[in-house]
């Protein structure tokens, strides 16, 4: 299944999206010409997949994709990474792993100095490859199980075994010394499986949880029936904030951008200061990153906000990656509080969450509009 999401290090959600897996990337605010840092990079090295689940983003297929950088080119892309910070880079797909060279290149950025996270859907871990992902530099797996047992999982992803496969790779990444963690995607017929999945991740020993709120775009946009409401969401990331509380586990509400002003005004209430020692590094990230803080490069190169918004911000085989990095009109915007549309661009919290583009841009038409699933009224609402 596709990824492509930002942050710490999320091993990346299926889609090419932000969260990398609680590693944190450069504290570097800004690069010399007043452009953020890019602490975040998710890099789908290749669109094949041996699943087809419901939800991805990439409607990925097993056969090889026409375009693919080749090994000469990625390596030649990677050299660039570091003059846009430090960034986490997440080797996402697809499956990386349908890809083989893939330990070489992780490899490769590991030895510029970069952090490696990869996000396969585990079906295809052995106790071999994950031994090459551990000698190439992989410090961190995410894994996506979006139901509590295996027939819910199985039809969910499309592939019958799917379930068992994904568990017996997370114990071929737990014996290659690996951490992981699990990545779910919140749909309305697994919400009320939510406490199930949790502590099957704790019983698995992930290090961390991330919830991803459904993006209706690629094979997702025909599951537009299980898209839970606005007020569905506020109830879904206030009980988040509240069982956050009750683990070790790291959890983390991805792409779900007002989580974080939620998470303040919960914070408010209990009089709690948002800062590193009561909120991690949550304290110090923004609901969305896409081109703030993370980006998304396709298979072929195309620079993306991020993997469930295909806006073409500039492609890596004709133009220098950092450039387009700082220089991206799309980037620019993103980065423009003025330039939203409706609520977000007037909200007290755009700062810190910002709102989903990728919804804006398939539920309202425009990747510029307010977030169609916030049911917040900001103070200035115009
Ligand atoms: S646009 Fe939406 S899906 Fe993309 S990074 Fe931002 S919150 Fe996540
Ligand atoms: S109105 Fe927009 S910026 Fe404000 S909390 Fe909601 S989604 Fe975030």
């Amino acid at each position: 299944m596709p990824k492509g999401h930002p942050e710490g290090v999320s091993a990346g959600h299926p889609g090419g999206h932000p969260h990398a897996n609680g590693l944190s990337g450069s504290m570097a605010r800004t690069l010399e010409d007043g452009s953020p840092s890019c602490k975040l990079i998710a890099w789908e090295v290749t669109r094949s997949c041996n699943l087809a689940c419901k939800h991805c983003r990439a409607e990925a297929h097993e056969e090889p994709y026409p375009g693919e950088l080749d090994t000469d080119e990625a390596k030649a892309l990677i050299d660039t990474f570091p003059s846009v910070g430090n960034p986490i880079i997440i080797f996402t797909g697809g499956d990386p792993m349908m890809r083989p060279d893939v330990y070489e290149l992780v490899a490769y950025a590991t030895g510029k100095g970069l952090r490696c996270v990869m996000s396969p859907n585990g079906t295809l871990i052995t106790p071999e490859t994950a031994q090459k992902m551990k000698d190439s530099g992989v410090q961190r797996c995410s894994i996506s199980i979006d139901g509590p047992s295996a027939e819910f999982h199985d039809d969910f992803r499309g592939v019958e075994g799917a379930f068992d496969m994904s568990l017996r790779g997370i114990e071929y990444l737990k014996e290659a010394g690996i951490e992981f963690q699990i990545n779910t995607t919140v749909t309305r017929q697994n919400l009320p499986y939510f406490k199930q999945i949790f502590h099957l991740c704790e019983d698995l020993g992930a290090v961390a949880w991330h919830i991803f709120l459904l993006v209706p775009t690629g094979r997702a946009a025909q599951m537009g029936a299980e898209v839970i409401t606005a007020e569905e969401y506020e109830e879904v990331l206030n009980w988040f904030y509240d069982f956050r509380k009750t683990t070790d586990m790291h959890l983390k509400a991805t792409c779900a951008p007002h989580y974080y002003r939620i998470m303040r005004q919960r914070a408010k209430e209990e009089g709690l200061a948002v800062n590193a020692e009561n909120f991690g590094m949550d304290a110090f990230t923004r609901g969305c990153l896409g081109g703030t803080g993370f980006c998304f490069i396709s298979h072929t190169g195309q620079v993306q906000p991020c993997g469930y918004l295909e806006l073409d911000c500039g492609q890596v085989k004709e133009t220098p990656f950092p450039e387009i990095w700082r220089k991206s009109e799309h980037f620019r915007q993103f980065r423009t509080k003025e330039e939203y549309d409706g609520k977000c661009g007037v909200c007290e919290y755009h700062n810190v969450c910002g709102g989903c583009r990728a919804r804006g841009y398939s539920m309202k038409g425009s990747h510029m509009a307010e977030e169609p699933l916030c049911s917040y009224t900001p103070r200035r609402h115009k």
